[in-house]
This record gives C-alpha cells, sequence and structure tokens, in this order.
C-alpha cells in the first residue's frame, strides 16, 4: 500500500462528501489526529477499518487500497456505443455508453456481445406510416423468447421489453440512421443494421 496514494484520496473523498476530519473520525469512532496521519500519507488505515471508511467515502476498497480511482475515459456520449447487460438471475435489463462495473444479484455481469440475424433469428423490418414496424418469426414460449428489442441511434435508444406468450412484433418512430437489436432468452443479442434511412 503506498500511504501517501492512498491518504490522497481519501483527503481527496473526504472534501468531495464535505466533510471535515472531525465529521469522518466521528462517523468512524475513532481521533481525528488518526485521519490526519492517514492524509499526510503518514501511515496507511488498518484492514479493520477499510470496509466501514470505503462505505462512507462511497468507493471500493480495492480502489482505496490503490489509492487511485482510475475512472473511465470521458465518451463523447455516443449512444451507438451502448452496451447491454442483462442479469442471468433476474433478468434486470441495463444499459450503459461507457465502460462500468456493471453488477446485479450479487454478479458482476459482462456486456452483451451482438452477432448479425441467422435463420432463425431473422429480424424484417417495414416501414409503416411513420414507424419501423418490426417482426420476427421467433418462438415466444416462456423458455425461449425474445426478451427485448432496441433501436439505437447517436442520441438516443429506445428499448422495448417483450413477454412470452406475445407476438415478437414493436413499432419503433422512425428515426435517421442508427441500429436495431434484439436480444432472445437463448440466443443472447442480435444485431440488424439498418440500411435504409
Ligand atoms: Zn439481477
Ligand atoms: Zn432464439
Amino acid at each position: 500500500m503506498d500511504c501517501s496514494k492512498v491518504g490522497k484520496l481519501i483527503l481527496a473523498l473526504r472534501q468531495e462528501k464535505g466533510m471535515t476530519q472531525k465529521a469522518l473520525a466521528d462517523a468512524m469512532n475513532i481521533s481525528d489526529r488518526t485521519i490526519s496521519k492517514w492524509e499526510r500519507g503518514n501511515g496507511c488505515p488498518d484492514v479493520s477499518l477499510l470496509r466501514e471508511l470505503s462505505d462512507i467515502l462511497g468507493v471500493k476498497i480495492e480502489k482505496l487500497l490503490a489509492g487511485d480511482l482510475e475512472p473511465n475515459e470521458t465518451d463523447g456520449g455516443n449512444m451507438k456505443k451502448v452496451k447491454f447487460y442483462v442479469c442471468p438471475e433476474c433478468g434486470n435489463i441495463l444499459c450503459c455508453t461507457g465502460d462500468s462495473e456493471i453488477a446485479c444479484c450479487g454478479r458482476t455481469l459482462a456486456p452483451l456481445t451482438a452477432r448479425p440475424e441467422d435463420s432463425e433469428h431473422a429480424i424484417c423490418v417495414e416501414e409503416i406510416e411513420d414507424d419501423f414496424y418490426v417482426t420476427m418469426q421467433h418462438e415466444m414460449s416462456k423458455q425461449h423468447y425474445i426478451t427485448f428489442a432496441a433501436y439505437v441511434t447517436y442520441d438516443r435508444v429506445l428499448l422495448v421489453k417483450l413477454y412470452p406468450e406475445q407476438p415478437a412484433e414493436i413499432r419503433f418512430p422512425k428515426m435517421h440512421g442508427g441500429a436495431l437489436y434484439v436480444c432472445c432468452s437463448e440466443h443472447g443479442l442480435i444485431r440488424k443494421m439498418k440500411s435504409k434511412k
């Protein structure tokens, strides 16, 4: 542990929270001299205090020990880089535009990787009035169904949740360009590229 790095991080996080050394010390039932000692790099927090300290400061213990939050690179907010995550336990769907550590039901989730359509997962898109009408000839049983469809353009994601026993059809308002995704409960994420505007 690099005590001076750890100390600087504690100082920065404490100030971010608007806490005085005394307030932090009181919250942890220790003396403010201890906090001051850490922040000056003259000693690292004892292992027994790390859990509480990380809870109060709102960071993971590993980050606290590393003395560096290693933030993600700032992205341009381009929704086209969106990644989808599905929790295998509860079916929660999450989407996110940058690199994140996503967890649900106690598990770390990896982003779904999209693959192109295949015969079982062919995506048919028709234009009806101002909408794209998306249909699939895919079964919609509880065991095997299309869980969601998402239409992604540079500045928005339209996500539509589907349920078993309902038809695999979705209407999206027409937008410029973008990409269409569907997710199958068994076969994962499938991407269709739009050819027309
Ligand atoms: Zn979950
Ligand atoms: Zn399938």
